[in-house]
């Protein structure tokens, strides 16, 4: 019989933020290796075994357990099973990583500034770039703006801070913007699109978008990613293709 492509985890811990959003810790195998801003496949652990789905994983990948950051789809074939998830549980997870939101894929020696944008869960990958020293190193400035519809969905929040006080020390300077779409209030509020068009992003990180200087990654809703992708290319920045190019793109769905 062909070797199973996946492994057995152990769930070790559940960590809930709202009633759709949690995020959750694996035991991660021996020989399990990937590079920063990748996803893993990961499956229920039903006798069929039949329902996977890509994660972008959290974790730095120094780290010995597997974190994952997920959103609940009410009627979702996944994630309405995930979402009851317990300590104590297991998932499968296929035995190798995927993906090129990786920093590698930038041509180096590297512009100045990386700009990582994310709507909801896209924040995901880039905790883990985050909590690579190498991205410290690399750049002279680090913009990472999240953007949520509600201030309750803003997870991670503190650990942000507490990611950029361990890892950016003597590295890059960092610049963290929340934006929450349906709080006008908020300092900011409005989508992607329209804060790179009207200039808004660049005032509120003091800096400004550049072909010669700006290396951008889009992660999240593939709606945001497409018009903020567009609305970035208006400003003269270019998709990333072998290692030229500014933009670089994950869609979720
Ligand atoms: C490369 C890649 C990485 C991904 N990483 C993550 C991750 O780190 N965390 C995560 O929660 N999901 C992630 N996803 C999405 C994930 O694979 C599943 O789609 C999600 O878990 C929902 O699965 P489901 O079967 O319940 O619903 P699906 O049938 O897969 O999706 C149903 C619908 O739910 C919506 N949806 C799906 N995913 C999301 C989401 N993340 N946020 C908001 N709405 C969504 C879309 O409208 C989609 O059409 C990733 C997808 C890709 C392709």
């Amino acid at each position: 019989m062909a070797e199973p492509k996946y492994t057995r985890e152990t769930v070790l811990s559940v960590r809930r933020w709202t009633p759709k959003l949690f995020s959750f810790t694996l035991t991660r195998p021996p020989g399990y290796r990937f590079t920063a801003g990748q996803f893993a496949r990961i499956g229920l652990d039903t006798p069929a075994a039949d329902v996977f789905r890509a994660y972008s994983i959290v974790s730095s990948p120094f780290a010995d357990t597997l974190e994952f950051f997920s959103i609940v789809v009410p009627d979702g074939a996944f994630t309405s099973r995930l979402q009851h998830l317990q300590p104590g549980d297991t998932l499968l997870l296929e035995k190798i990583p995927y993906g090129f939101l990786t920093l590698a894929r930038f041509q180096q020696p590297a512009p100045r500034d990386l700009w990582l944008l994310a709507t909801g869960t896209g924040l995901a990958p880039f905790l883990s770039i985050l909590q690579d020293f190498d991205v410290w190193k690399q750049y002279r400035r680090i913009v990472l703006a999240y953007s949520v519809r509600t201030a309750d969905e803003l997870a991670y929040k503190p650990e942000i801070t507490d990611i950029a006080a361990t890892f950016g020390e003597n590295g890059a300077e960092f610049r963290f913007l929340p934006i929450i779409t349906r709080d006008p209030e908020a300092a900011l509020h409005q989508r992607f699109p329209a804060l790179v068009a009207d200039g808004g992003l660049e005032q509120a990180a003091a800096l400004s978008l550049r072909p010669d200087r700006s290396h951008i990654m889009l992660c999240g809703n593939p709606a945001m990613v497409e018009d903020t992708r567009q609305a970035l290319m208006a400003r003269g920045l270019t998709m990333n293709r072998k290692g030229v190019g500014n933009i670089a793109v994950e869609n979720y769905w």
